[in-house]
Parts: structure tokens; sequence; C-alpha cells
């Protein structure tokens, strides 16, 4: 197992008329006192499983607005748990008022190119997941056809587990299994299919879905299909044989990475600063994402 992530996780800013519950890397969670709840998205940037001392300015609007928009596009396919913008004035803009669910304790992964711990799990033993694929494929390959790879959510700090469906079937039983692999499957190919005619490869990307505590329907939660919950690859530059470029973290992680940084990421100390060209040029990838996706401006 790899050694756990860093949880360097500022405590979340406290809002009017909400109680903060939890807050992740990017994320804080708060909660009204009618039980609905109040999802914020930082501008918080994590790398190399820190969350990095700069923030990127506008990442937060942007992830919500981007989320916004795939619930629209996937509205046919599937419910989703957004129930209103109007949020404390602090977090305008980057936060959703969501209706609260069971959440099922599965990260619904599917995956439509080899990349990441696909990639190590197929040189490994040829599948992943329980999803044999064929011999010869790649650090980029695309898939025959899209596949199922759910993971265990983990606790903060610690990284999630590729599991295989049996897994899945005994922590939320048959019925449920089908329908969460169906609508990872689904949605996902719908996506993958819209993002691709603007120029973006969805290579992988992780939903997360509970039940309606009332309807008992399944809905899809969390944030979706952003650069920070997929892989993103800018479909121009797409090259099977090696890594692919990736959309958001690029530059942060080329720099982190780089002497100029004076950071051993094997070192368990915190990143340093980022420099402000970095920031620019990343900021840049999350509007440019928004953008091609969307065909919107980002204001
Ligand atoms: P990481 O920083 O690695 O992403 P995380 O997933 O624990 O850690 P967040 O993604 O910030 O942190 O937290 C979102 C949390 O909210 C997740 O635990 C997710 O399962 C939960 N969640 C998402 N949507 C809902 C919802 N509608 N009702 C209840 N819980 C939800
Ligand atoms: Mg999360």
């Amino acid at each position: 197992m790899t050694a756990p992530a860093m949880a360097n996780v500022p405590p979340a800013p406290t809002l009017p008329g909400v109680t903060a519950v939890y807050s992740g890397k990017v994320r804080d969670l708060y909660e009204y006192p009618d039980g609905r709840m109040l999802f914020v998205a930082s501008d918080r940037m994590s790398a190399y499983d820190w969350v990095l001392p700069t923030t990127i300015p506008d990442k937060g609007r942007i992830l919500t607005a981007m989320t916004l928009w795939w619930f629209d596009q996937l509205a046919d396919l599937v419910p989703h748990h957004a129930l209103s913008v109007e949020v404390p004035d602090a977090v305008a803009g980057r936060a959703m008022v969501a209706q609260r669910l069971e959440m099922f304790p599965v990260e619904c992964v599917a995956r439509g190119y080899l990349a990441g711990s696909g990639l190590s799990d197929y040189q490994a033993t040829g599948a992943v997941c329980g999803n044999s694929l064929p011999a010869g494929l790649v650090d980029g390959s695309r898939l025959p056809e899209a596949i199922f790879t759910p993971a265990t959510k983990a606790d903060l700090g610690e990284h999630d587990e590729n599991v295989d469906f049996e897994a899945v079937v005994k922590t939320v039983g048959e019925a449920d299994a089908e329908a969460l692999r169906a609508l990872t499957l689904q949605v996902y190919a719908r996506a993958e299919e819209i993002a691709r005619g603007r120029g973006i490869i969805v290579a992988d990307t992780k939903f997360e879905f509970g039940r309606h505590p009332k309807t008992s329907e399944i809905v899809l939660a969390d944030e979706v299909l952003t650069p920070d919950s997929s892989r993103f690859w800018p479909a121009d530059l797409w090259e099977p044989g090696h890594a692919q470029p990736s959309f958001d973290k690029q530059y942060v992680r080329d720099w982190l990475t780089s002497p100029a940084s004076g950071w051993d990421r094997h070192s368990g100390e915190a990143p340093p600063p980022l420099p402000n060209d970095v920031v620019e040029r990343t900021r840049d990838k999350y509007v440019e994402a928004y953008e091609r996706l969307t065909g919107q401006q980002f204001e």
C-alpha cells in the first residue's frame, strides 16, 4: 500500500446560516438547519496528495459552474443532487445547495482509456477491477469499450483502493451494484462523447451516487466531470505510448518536480508556494476546459 496522504486541509471558514460538517482537500461541506447541504468548492489545489499552499483564483467557481453544466447535460439520464445556487455571498458562484443523500460508499469510476491505477493494474494482471482487457494496450490507449472500475472510498488521507464488481455487490447488494454500474457507464458514455466533440478526452472519471431519503431514487451527487474528478486530456495531443499531458495539473506537477521548486515529493515535507506564472497558466487551463466544454465564456 502507498503511504497515507498528507491531509493538510485548512479549517472551513465560518458561513452564516450553516454549520460546517466536513472539509476535503478541495471542498467544504456545510449543513442547513433543515438538513440540506451546502457544497462549497474552494480555490484550493491538491497535488501529490498535498493541499498546496497557493490557491488558484476562480478554480472553485469554474468547478462549480462546470458541474452544474454537466448536471443539465445528463438530466435525462440521472437525477442530480443540486437544489439551488442561492448561497451565502461569501461563496457566491462556487457553491450549491444540495439534497442530502444516503451515499453509496463506492467510488464509481468509468474508464475509456488506460492510465493511472488502471494502467498499473493492467500491467500487473491484464485486467482492471476484474475487467479483462486485450493484450498490447499501452499508457493512454483507448479501451475497446468503457469499463466500470469501482474503488472503495478511503478516509481522508488514505488512497482509494480498486475493487472488482463482486466487492461492490457485497457492499451494496446485487440490484444497487448493477444500477450503479449501468448509470456510471451511461453517464460516462454521454459525457465522453460530448467532450470529445469539443476537443477534450475524458479518459476516466469518478462519480458518487446516493439514495434520496424520501423517493429512494438513485441520485448523482458530489462534483462531476471536472478536471479534479477526471482525467481530461487535450484531444489534439493524444498519443498512446506515454503519459498524456494533464489538462489541469501539468504545470503544477512539472514545476513541483523541477529543481526550481527545491521540493522533494518523497521528503514528507509540505510543498512550497507556487510561482505566479504557474498559478496563471493553471488558471488558464481550468478556464479553457470550461470554455471548450460549455462553449460559454467564463467571466
Ligand atoms: P478528497 O479531498 O480526496 O476529495 P473527500 O472525497 O473525502 O476527499 P470531498 O470530495 O471534499 O472530500 O467531500 C465531499 C463529501 O461529500 C464526500 O464524502 C461525498 O461522498 C459527500 N457527498 C457528496 N454529495 C453528497 C450528498 N448529496 N449528500 C451527502 N453527502 C454527499
Ligand atoms: Mg471527493
